[in-house]
């Protein structure tokens, strides 16, 4: 069944995965990320850059596991504003979202 609660878990565990390998992939919290780069501009520009990447991987890390937490709680699918349901299209489009579209609105 289409958008079904287990679908959507599925979902969430193995965009968590990929998250996972993206940020091994980034070397983040190796030991071994400062030796062998030469201390030049351009290097520490582009690791801004990573380090900026791994700042939004760690973000959506923390949403989905937040996410994932609340199937158990029984309470996915609800806004952690208002308590009110948060859309199936939303969910859809950010299964890890935590809050529903109007209080995401409200928030900027
Ligand atoms: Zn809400």
């Amino acid at each position: 069944m289409a958008g079904s609660i287990s679908e959507r878990r599925d979902q969430l565990s193995a965009e968590r995965e990929r998250v996972w390998v993206q940020l091994a992939e980034l070397g983040v919290g190796r030991d071994s990320y400062d030796e062998g780069f030469a201390d030049t501009g351009q290097v520490t520009a582009e690791r801004g850059e990573v380090e900026a990447l791994a700042g939004s991987l760690r973000d959506t890390l923390s949403d989905i596991d937040a996410a994932l937490s609340k199937f158990d709680a029984g309470t996915y699918g609800q806004c952690e504003e208002c308590g009110g349901p948060i859309s199936e299209a939303r969910l859809e489009a950010a299964p890890a979202a935590r809050t529903c579209i109007e209080c995401a609105s409200k928030r900027r």
